[in-house]
């Protein structure tokens, strides 16, 4: 789970949502070279449901940032993995109104043409809501059009499906996991800590965060130990 692939701005507050575009280069060669492929969500569920076996790395990126496309697109390309963006997507083309302030710094997200190279260069995007609320505290109308609304305007935009949920906040419990997969979505992920394994619910995948403020041999420890099944 990657948020900002960019260098922090001074002054911004937890500035572990940012991993610099040179770590994210080492983080992929390092991927490439244990062997494992860097894949979207999609492109992974055939490993999620026990299908295929192989080492799979799933590269998620949450809110749809324009410095994914611009610093984390060139260095997925460069080694030929694919990535999924989670899209707020009554945001797109602005900035993340909902937690501007709490970062102090307000950052631009992609806007449709800017979603459709994504796309073009062979990336997923996933659905992350349409204004990021926190979905238990929503009623059963707001929660479908937030839900159900986010998949429909990316669909315009992107012309493909949209199978991909992820829940803001990681705030996600029976009614909301029940609610993305009404939708129609084919998966969803948290922010619950963990490695995913074959035959767990698809609508709870468990992440990892690769956080900017770790020490860099975290992310050795985080894929090849069980440093985050622990917590
Ligand atoms: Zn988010």
């Amino acid at each position: 789970m990657y948020h900002n692939v960019a260098v922090a701005p001074k002054g911004v507050r937890l500035r572990g949502l940012y991993v610099s575009p040179r770590r994210f280069a080492r983080q992929m060669a390092l991927l490439q070279w244990l062997g494992y492929r860097g894949l979207s969500m999609s492109a992974a569920l055939p490993y999620l449901r026990g299908e295929r076996e192989g080492k799979v790395a799933v590269i998620t990126l949450d809110d749809g940032y324009r410095d994914n496309l611009e610093c984390a697109l060139p260095v997925l390309r460069r080694y030929g993995f694919t990535a999924t963006c989670y899209v707020v997507s009554a945001a797109i083309g602005a900035d993340n109104h909902w937690d501007a302030q709490r970062l102090g710094v307000h950052k631009p997200l992609m806007n449709p043409d800017e979603l459709r190279s994504w796309r073009d260069a062979g990336m997923e995007v996933g659905a992350h809501s349409r204004h990021h609320p926190r979905l238990p505290e929503l009623g059963e109308s707001e929660l479908d059009d937030e839900v159900a609304g986010s998949r429909r305007e990316l669909e315009e935009i992107l012309t493909v499906p949209v199978t991909q949920f992820c829940y803001p906040y990681g705030a996600a419990g029976l009614r909301e996991r029940e609610a993305v997969r009404r939708a129609g979505f084919a998966a969803a992920v948290a922010v619950r800590r963990g490695r995913a394994l074959p035959g767990g619910d698809l609508f709870d995948l468990p992440r990892v965060m690769v956080g900017g403020h770790h020490a860099p041999h975290v992310f050795p420890l985080q894929l090849l130990t069980r440093h985050e099944d622990r917590h």
